[in-house]
């Protein structure tokens, strides 16, 4: 009987028998309490009416199915001023009327439905023995969208790109930050589709967004009275990409293993350096030692030239690429190249975003003109392409590589 109790499918809820059928699936029979409650009157009630049955599924057992029949009984409301003749017993915390599977059973088809959608989700829930349909599974999520519809309208929003296909193609996606919920999912990323989407949505007090300047301008078109913020996740993204774009820059200031350990000559404004704060006279050392190096590094490439070496055998031993070693073979004077110098109209501008995109997997050159178009960039689709090229040849195995 202890163990009887501990199946019970719900408060209430008594459990009379337990048995499986020829598959393995199990029946569990049980019945509703021995009085109701009238909804209108309040009055309790033992005159029982009739019998309902309702087949519950319910929770796998090792694998096979549970089928849950539940007795239910019909009350007649004994009080005369009642103008209720009959009622049934509620089950709320158990099932939501006309439905044919419990809660619990319901709550993970949702759960399953939104990580993976109707197919996938059919095809899981038959592996975990809980048997639905992928249409089942849909009609269960639009009425749990339909349920977010009654709640009060969304105030304040975060909008991101949403892949569709990883690296293919990109919709946005719309959550209510409060409620932590998704509100929407949108085909594309544009301006104008979110633009639409926001004006559809008055309520909106504060949209979270990245730092690219399509959902800004999109915030601004859709909903001017909303204030933007950019979102914590982005922030933290941009201050990683700027810290190792710094460190990137100081590690080839250190002249990688090409350079000598010489001492780097002071400059002749050495002397004011003690005047800057220290966030400058860094930033300020870092542009020195990078100019020093890159100088020490015109120097050695125009002397392995003058050993003979071709532009490969140079690219090889300095760990720069083949063009790079080319172009400065041409300049009289080492280039200086500040990232300040750089302007959006080179794909350089970018470089820190794109290696990122690069590390991602991102390598699509279609893409990522795409992605950095919308932060600005002003060059050519081939002039992107030739600093793919650049990083696809350097991927590329190299069998005598040196140590
Ligand atoms: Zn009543």
């Amino acid at each position: 009987m202890r163990t009887k109790s501990k199946w019970s499918p719900g408060p209430g809820i008594k459990v009379q028998s337990i048995a499986t059928n020829g598959d393995g699936d199990w029946v569990v029979s049980a019945c509703g309490p021995s009085s109701g409650i009238c909804p209108d009157c309040r009055k309790q009630s033992a005159r029982r009416h009739g019998w309902s049955y309702r087949s519950l599924q319910d929770l796998p057992i090792q694998g096979n199915e549970v089928t849950v029949r539940l007795r239910l009984s019909r009350w007649r409301c004994s009080y005369r001023q009642c103008g209720r003749q009959t009622f049934s017993d509620p089950i709320p915390d158990i099932a939501s009327p006309y439905a044919r599977r419990t809660k619990r059973v319901a709550n993970i088809v949702g759960l399953l439905g939104h990580g993976t959608g109707g197919r996938p989700g059919e095809r899981l829930m038959n592996q975990l023995g809980m048997p639905v349909s992928d249409d089942t599974i849909l009609r269960h999520l639009k009425r749990m969208a339909l349920q977010i519809d009654d709640e009060p309208p969304a105030r304040i929003i975060g909008i991101d790109d949403w892949s569709w296909r990883k690296s293919w193609r990109y919709g946005t996606i719309i959550v209510d930050l409060e409620r932590r919920k998704v509100m929407d999912i949108l085909e594309d990323r544009s301006v104008a589709s979110v633009a639409q989407w926001l004006k559809r949505h008055p309520s909106i007090e504060v949209v979270s967004r990245d730092r690219c300047g399509l959902y800004a301008q999109a915030a601004r078109e859709g909903a001017p009275q909303a204030s933007q913020v950019a979102d914590r996740f982005h922030l933290f993204q941009n201050l990683r990409l700027a810290i190792e774009e710094q460190m990137s820059l100081s590690g080839r200031a250190t002249g990688r293993a090409l350079l000598p350990d010489e001492d780097i000559e002071t400059d002749h404004d050495d002397r004011a350096l003690h005047e800057e704060a220290p966030g400058m006279r860094l930033r300020n050392q870092l542009r020195r030692t990078h100019r020093q190096s890159r100088k020490e590094v015109f120097e050695t490439v125009h002397a392995l030239s003058k050993e003979g070496l071709t532009c490969s055998e140079i690219a090889r031993r300095t760990g720069y690429g083949r063009r790079s070693i080319a172009k400065w073979l041409t300049f009289e004077t080492p280039p200086d190249r500040r990232r300040g110098a750089l302007q959006p109209t080179s794909p350089l501008y970018f470089e820190a975003f794109l290696t990122q995109c690069w590390k991602d997997g991102n390598r699509r050159g279609r893409h990522l003109f795409h992605d950095i178009k919308h932060r600005g960039y002003t060059g050519s689709f081939s002039n992107l392409e030739r600093l793919l090229a650049t990083w696809r040849r350097a991927e590329r195995p190299e069998s005598d590589k040196d140590k």
